[in-house]
C-alpha cells in the first residue's frame, strides 16, 4: 500500500494516516489602496503570511520526506504521543497489523486499538485473561524496557521494541520474527530430540550452555550438573576446547577424536563435530558427539588380530619380522649378536590327529605360554605356522649363548602338559641363525634358521642345530629334486622294482615287494630314501603312491596265481583319506584278486590310531587285502600297535637281522617276535637277509619268511618272469631257500 498524497486524496480507501491531519493553509484576504498604513500593515501581514505559508509548505515537504523515508524501512514503526495516541506509522506497521489497521487514525489511542484487537481475538496470549494482558501490555507501552514478543492470531510472532522519545512520546518498532521463531523451534526440536548427544558451549570459555536429552543420558550427569561444567571438565586428556584454533564460520568442522569422562568415571572415545552459532546473543559452539568407543575397540582388536596369532596371542610372522628388523637396527651400533630360533614341535600332527584338534590347540597355547615365560620381556616369541614358533633373543656375546637358550627352551617344552585330565608330552627341535653373520634382515635369518631346523629334524630330532653356509646349497638342491620329482611323476617315469619274499619252509617265492625306483637322466637310479621324504613333505606322495599301486597290481596280475605283490603305503596317503577307493580302482583295472595284494604300512600310521585310519584298514581287510606291519621294532612301542589292528604279517626290521648270527640280543628279539607271531597267528618275515648265517639263524628260530639281497636285489618287472621260471626249474631239485641269489 503506497502513501496517498493529501492534495490528491478524495476519499480514503485505506487506513487513515498521520499525514492526513496536515491540511494546506487557507489563502489570506486581499487589502484596499486607500489606507497606506493599513496597506503597509497589510503588506507586512501578507509577507508574514507568505513566510508562514512557505514554512508550512517546507514543514509539509519535510513531513512527506519523513513519511517516504519511514515507509522504506523493513521494520514496522509507529510514533505515539505521551498519551499513546497515534501520530505517525509506516506502511510496514500497517501491514503487520493488517487486521487492526482499520482502527488506526491520527489521534486515536493505541490502547483502544489493543482493546478492540483483544475483543476480536487478535492476541491469542490474551485469551482468558484479557484485562490482565491489556494491563501488562500498557505497562510495557508506557514504561518500556527492552523487547518483548507478541503472538498474533494468524500464528505470526512480532518482536516489539518501544522507547520513550525526548518529548515524552513513544516510538515503537515492530519486526515480524515468525520465520526466525520457526527456525528456532526446529532447531530446538532437532537439538532436544536428537539421538546424538549434543552440547552447546560458550565459545570463549567452553562453559556448557545447553545439553540435549541424549547427552544427559550418555554422560550420566543431570542437566543442572551438566550446565555447571565446562567442556574441558569432560575431556580426559586435552586441555584445549575442541574448537580451539578454528575460525568462526558456521561451517561444520570435521571431527577429531577425543576421550571424555562420564559421570561414572568411564572413558569414552568420541568424534566431535562442531558448528559455531549464536546462542542467547552469545557466541557459542554446537558440538555433536559421536561415541566411537566400540568402533575404536573393534579397530584395535582387528589391528591386534592382524598382527597376532589368534590361538596363542603371540605376534604373527609379520609383526615378528618388523620387531626383529627394529632390533637389528638397534644392534648395529654395538658388537652384540642376536639369535633367531625356529622351533618346530615334533609329531604335533599325530597329536592333533589322535587326540583331536581341541587338545592340539590347548597344547599349542601351553607351549606358547611356556616359551613366553622363560624369556625376557625384550625377547620376541612368535608363532610362525601350525607347529612352528620363532624366538628372537638379542644381547648375546657368543653364538654358544644361543645353545644355552635352546636347552632351556627344549627342557621347558618337554615337561608334560595336563590337558583334560590327561598328560600329553611333546618334543621340539630348533634351528638357529645368528645375526649379523647368518643374515642382516629378519627374512633371511628366519629362512636360515628354518633350514637349520630341517637339518636338525632329519638328523637329531629333539635337539638344535646351527645354520651353516652349505645348507643353502643343500636346500637349493632339494628344491631342484622336488621340481624334477614332480615332473617325473607327471610323466610316469617312476617304476616299481620287485624284490622276492621267500617261504623259509618251502624255499619258494610267495610274492614280491614293489619298491619304487626313479631312473634319473643324470644321476642314474635314485633310491626312494632320497625322494620319498620329499614326496611326503610336498604332497607328491599321493600321485606317486597311486601310480605304484596301479603298476604293481597290473604287473602282478600277469604273474602266476599263487604269487602275491606287496606295496608300501605312506601314512600320508591314509591321511588324504582315499586309500580304499584307490585300492579298489587298482584291483579293478588290473583284474588282480584282492587276496594277492599286500599293503605294507609303518608303525607311524598305527600310532595315529585315528578311527578313520582303522576303519580304512578294516575295510581293506574285508576286501581280502592283506595288511603287513613294516619295519617292526624300529618304533618305540611296536608291541602295543599289534593290539590295535589284526595284522596279517609282521616284517622284522633289517637292523635286527644284521649280525644275527653273532648277536645274542638280536637272536633273543627275533625269537620272541617269532613266538609272538605264532601266538597271534601272524606271518613273520625277516627283512634285509644278506648272509647264509643270518638265514640259518632265522630258520633255527622258526621264522616263516625272508627277504634280502641273499635271495635277490629288487629287479625290474622284465626280470621277474625269468626269476619265477628259475624257481619252477629249481622246484624239481631240493629247496635250498637260496635259489634266487642275484
Ligand atoms: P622297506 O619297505 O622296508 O623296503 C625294504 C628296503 O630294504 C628296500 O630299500 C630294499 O631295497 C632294502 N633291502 C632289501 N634287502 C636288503 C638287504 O639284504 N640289505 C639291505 N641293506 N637292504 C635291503 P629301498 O628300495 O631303498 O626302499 C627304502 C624304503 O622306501 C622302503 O623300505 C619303503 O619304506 C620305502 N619305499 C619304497 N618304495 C616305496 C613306495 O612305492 N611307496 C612308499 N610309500 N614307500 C616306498
Ligand atoms: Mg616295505
Ligand atoms: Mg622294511
Amino acid at each position: 500500500m503506497r502513501p496517498v498524497r493529501p492534495n490528491k486524496a478524495k476519499k480514503l480507501d485505506r487506513a487513515p494516516r498521520a499525514r492526513d491531519s496536515i491540511r494546506p493553509v487557507r489563502p489570506a484576504p486581499k487589502l484596499g489602496r486607500h489606507n497606506q498604513c493599513a496597506t503597509d500593515a497589510a503588506a507586512e501581514v501578507a509577507s508574514t503570511r507568505a513566510e508562514a505559508e512557505a514554512a508550512i509548505a517546507e514543514a509539509k515537504k519535510a513531513h512527506d520526506r519523513l513519511v517516504e523515508a519511514i515507509d522504506l524501512l523493513p521494520e514496522g514503526i509507529v510514533f505515539l504521543d505521551s498519551d499513546g495516541r497515534y501520530i505517525l506509522w509506516n506502511k510496514k506497521y500497517a501491514e503487520i497489523y493488517n487486521r487492526s489497521s482499520d482502527l488506526f487514525a491520527s489521534g486515536a489511542r493505541l490502547q483502544d486499538t489493543i482493546r478492540v484487537g483483544v475483543a476480536r481475538g487478535e492476541y491469542p496470549e490474551a485469551a482468558g485473561r484479557e484485562e490482565e494482558w491489556i494491563a501488562e501490555r500498557l505497562e510495557k507501552l508506557f514504561h518500556p524496557s527492552g523487547r518483548h514478543e507478541q503472538k498474533l492470531s494468524d500464528g505470526r510472532t512480532i518482536l516489539i521494541e518501544e522507547r520513550l522519545t525526548g518529548d515524552g512520546g513513544i516510538v515503537g518498532l515492530r519486526v515480524d520474527i515468525t520465520e526466525l521463531k520457526q527456525r528456532e523451534e526446529s532447531f530446538r526440536l532437532l537439538f532436544d530430540g536428537n539421538p546424538v548427544p549434543m552440547i552447546v558451549c560458550a565459545r570463549d570459555n567452553g562453559r556448557v550452555l545447553g545439553v540435549n536429552a541424549a547427552a544427559v543420558q550418555h554422560y550420566g550427569y543431570s542437566r543442572t550438573a551438566f550446565e555447571r561444567l565446562s567442556i574441558r571438565n569432560l575431556q580426559a586428556y586435552e586441555s584445549e576446547t575442541p574448537w580451539a584454533g578454528e575460525g568462526q564460520s558456521s561451517e561444520e568442522k570435521a571431527a577429531r577424536t577425543w576421550k571424555h569422562v562420564r559421570a561414572d568415571g568411564t572413558l569414552i572415545d568420541l568424534a566431535i563435530y562442531s558448528r559455531h552459532l549464536v546462542h542467547n546473543d552469545q557466541p557459542a559452539v554446537l558440538l555433536a558427539l559421536m561415541d566411537i568407543t566400540e568402533r575404536k575397540r573393534a579397530e584395535a582388536r582387528l589391528a591386534f588380530l592382524a598382527q597376532h596369532d589368534a590361538l596363542t596371542g603371540l605376534p604373527s610372522r609379520s609383526l615378528l619380522r618388523q620387531q626383529t628388523d627394529d632390533k637389528l637396527i638397534q644392534m648395529r651400533r654395538g658388537s652384540e649378536k642376536m639369535a633367531v630360533l625356529v622351533l618346530g614341535l615334533d609329531n604335533f600332527k599325530s597329536i592333533n590327529d589322535t587326540l583331536g584338534h581341541g587338545v592340539g590347540d590347548r597344547l599349542l597355547r601351553g607351549v606358547g605360554k611356556r616359551l613366553r615365560s622363560i624369556l625376557r620381556q625384550e625377547d620376541i616369541v612368535a608363532r610362525l605356522n601350525s607347529d612352528e614358533f620363532a624366538i628372537v633373543q638379542g644381547g648375546l656375546a657368543r653364538p654358544e649363548d644361543a645353545a644355552q637358550l635352546c636347552r632351556r627352551l627344549l627342557q621347558a617344552i618337554a615337561d608334560p602338559y595336563l590337558i583334560d585330565g590327561s598328560s600329553v608330552t611333546i618334543g621340539a627341535t630348533i634351528g638357529i641363525a645368528m645375526a649379523p653373520n647368518d643374515g642382516d634382515d629378519a627374512e633371511k635369518l628366519l629362512k636360515n634358521a628354518d633350514m637349520a631346523l630341517s637339518r636338525a629334524k632329519t638328523e637329531t630330532r629333539g635337539s638344535f642345530s646351527y645354520f651353516e653356509s652349505g645348507m643353502d646349497a643343500r636346500a637349493q638342491s632339494r628344491r631342484k629334486i622336488e621340481t624334477e620329482l614332480r615332473d617325473a611323476i607327471q610323466r610316469d617315469v617312476l617304476q616299481p622294482h620287485y624284490q622276492p619274499l621267500i617261504d623259509l619252509v618251502t624255499g619258494r617265492i610267495t610274492g614280491f615287494e614293489a619298491l619304487v625306483r626313479w631312473p634319473h637322466p643324470e644321476r642314474g637310479m635314485i633310491p626312494p630314501s632320497e625322494f620319498i621324504p620329499i614326496a611326503e613333505e610336498t604332497g607328491l606322495i599321493s600321485g606317486l603312491g597311486r601310480s605304484m599301486l596301479r603298476q604293481a597290481c597290473s604287473d602282478a596280475a600277469k604273474w602266476p596265481d599263487e604269487v602275491r605283490v606287496a606295496v608300501n603305503m605312506s601314512p600320508l596317503q591314509f591321511r588324504v583319506g582315499n586309500v580304499l577307493s584307490l585300492v579298489m580302482d587298482a584291483l579293478k583295472q588290473s583284474g588282480l584278486p584282492a587276496s594277492r595284494l599286500e599293503l605294507e604300512i609303518t608303525e607311524t600310521l598305527v600310532l595315529e590310531k585315528s578311527g578313520q585310519v582303522l576303519a580304512t584298514l578294516h575295510a581293506l581287510r574285508a576286501l581280502g587285502v592283506r595288511i603287513s606291519m613294516d619295519d617292526f621294532g624300529t618304533g618305540y612301542s611296536s608291541l602295543s600297535y599289534l593290539r590295535s589292528f589284526p595284522f596279517d604279517k609282521i616284517k622284522v626290521d633289517q637292523s635286527f637281522i644284521r649280525d644275527l648270527a653273532a648277536n645274542r640280543e638280536a637272536q633273543a628279539i627275533v625269537r620272541s617276535i617269532v613266538s609272538l607271531g605264532k601266538g597271534l597267528g601272524v606271518t613273520i618275515t625277516a627283512e634285509g637277509v644278506e648272509t647264509e648265517a643270518e638265514l640259518r639263524c632265522l630258520r633255527a628260530e622258526g621264522c616263516h619268511e625272508a627277504q634280502g639281497y641273499l635271495f635277490s636285489r629288487p629287479r625290474p618287472n622284465a626280470e621277474i618272469v625269468g626269476l619265477l621260471q628259475a624257481q619252477r626249474d629249481a622246484a624239481d631239485g631240493a629247496p635250498s631257500g637260496k635259489a634266487m641269489v642275484a
